[in-house]
């Protein structure tokens, strides 16, 4: 791929966010401790824990920090996986699970600290995060998120019928999970903002540069791009989602242990005064519990950040924006006229069952996919217990549920239908739960 003319998507974040830093291509042969494939919120992360523990780290990015699923994303700070719940966690990794499932309790307030401390201005907006539930009878996925992660002290709520509505101006939902720790951001400053610091700090990060391949050589590891190569004690594969996009031969298991799902988001106009009085007058985050989500959050400028996914090939800008903005007009009525100005989309890597793949891939080589597109907080998280994984802190101290990669079978014919799993959402969206 000829990565000098990759354009960056029309997106949202992309027209209000100032341009990143000025990078170099990785050319010739050169070498660092620990290296780092993926310049997202993983990546980026890892690779700042990393250089704050003294460690000598480059960033290999494809094309620019943020430019995966990063850059692009709803910019919703959710702690909490999209659907497996405490017990789902600790059923399957035990102890391991349980330390897991800690950090996913503080990845929000983590994601908001870090941007703090380094003073990175994201829009960020720590008014929490709220799931609404879309029948009767679903109340019961809210009761038992509620209950779990009471249980391991996170600050969640039960909300009812009448407080779901208080909150989110709509009689569309019947209840709902709340917790104070989420918000939103600007994911793409974030991202931006994170690769600057990393630089002041003195980590490396090439752009313009994908990685080809990585392999162990003489007790290191050895990453090749089209122009140079770079070897180091240490790797974290951060390339998520976004694995198989640039090298086929780069991480094979991992890009087929996900099935990658085009993910629609469309900005509205500016929302007036009036019209944000009643429409989530508190600004939270919300994302509900359809299988074809409805989600939506402000961003700095009173837009309404939303989006959904489509079947079919054809205008799917169009069609998006026409289906969209019929729901927002069945939710919010007063919403009056709605256009997006910013329709955009990007790459959500989905396990089978919604847990997320952490991987060790070698000697001090770890990597990990699967974000079920709800990880902006996780994928922070993440960074500071793979910086320490490479670091050699025991693994019986990290929160990182290893599993060996298990390709998706027949994964290339099941992406092309995969977007046919929309009906079945549908199906299950329009029927109530046993
Ligand atoms: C449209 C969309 C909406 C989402 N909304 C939300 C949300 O609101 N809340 C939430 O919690 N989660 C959301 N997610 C998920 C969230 O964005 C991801 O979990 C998170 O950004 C993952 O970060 P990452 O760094 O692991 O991966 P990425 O950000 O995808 O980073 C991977 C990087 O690797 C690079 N790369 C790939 N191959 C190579 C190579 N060969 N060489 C070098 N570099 C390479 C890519 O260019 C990319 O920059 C959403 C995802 C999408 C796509």
């Amino acid at each position: 791929m000829d990565t000098a003319n990759v354009r960056w998507p029309d997106s949202l974040w992309s027209a209000v966010t100032p341009p990143g830093s000025d990078l170099p291509t990785l050319a010739g042969t050169t070498e660092a401790d620990v290296i780092v494939i993926g310049a997202g919120f993983t990546g980026l992360s890892s690779a700042l824990y990393l250089r704050e523990a003294g460690v000598d780290v480059a960033v290999i990015e494809a094309i620019e920090p943020g430019w995966g699923a990063s850059g692009r994303n709803n910019g919703q700070v959710i702690p909490t996986l999209s659907r497996p719940d405490p017990d789902d966690i600790i059923a399957k990794h035990g102890a391991v699970g349980e330390r897991f499932v800690t950090l996913l309790r503080d990845s929000a307030s983590t994601l908001f600290e870090v941007a703090r401390r380094y003073a990175i201005e994201a829009e960020q907006e720590q008014t929490g995060w709220v799931q609404p539930v879309h029948s009767p009878g679903r109340i019961k996925i809210a009761e038992r998120r509620v209950r779990q992660w009471s249980k391991f002290g996170a600050p969640v709520e039960m909300l009812s019928r009448a407080a779901t509505r208080a909150m989110l101006g709509s009689d569309a939902w019947f209840g709902g999970f709340w917790n104070k720790t989420g918000g939103h951001i600007n994911p793409l400053a974030l991202s931006r903002g994170l690769a600057r610091v990393l630089l002041e700090r003195g980590g490396r990060i090439y752009a313009r540069s994908p990685a080809i391949s990585f392999e162990r050589r003489n007790q290191r590891w050895v990453v090749k791009t089209a122009q140079g190569q770079i070897s180091g004690r240490a790797l974290i594969v951060a390339t998520n989602a976004y694995t198989g996009e640039f090298s086929k031969s780069l991480a094979p298991d991992i890009a087929h242990e996900v099935m990658p799902v085009l993910s629609w988001q469309m900005a509205t106009q500016p929302l007036s005064e009036a019209a944000r009085k009643t429409i989530i007058p508190g600004r939270q985050a919300m994302s509900d519990t359809h299988g074809e989500l409805y989600f939506a959050r402000y961003d700095a400028r009173n837009r309404l950040v939303t989006g959904g996914a489509v079947i079919g090939p054809a205008n799917r800008a169009e069609k998006m924006k026409s289906m969209v903005s019929g729901r927002l007009k069945k939710l919010w009525p007063e919403i009056g006229q709605v256009s997006f100005d910013y329709v955009w989309n990007g790459y959500v890597g989905m396990t089978t069952d919604f847990l997320p793949r952490i991987h060790r891939l070698g000697p001090d080589a770890y990597g990990w996919t699967g974000c079920n597109g709800r990880a902006v907080a996780l994928s922070i998280a993440l960074g500071d217990e793979l910086s320490k994984a490479v670091r050699g802190h025991p693994e019986s101290e990290l929160a990182l549920p290893f599993t060996d990669p298990v390709p998706i079978v027949a994964h290339g014919l099941l992406r092309r239908v995969a977007p046919l799993m929309l009906m079945v959402y549908r199906w299950r969206d329009a029927r109530e739960i046993a």
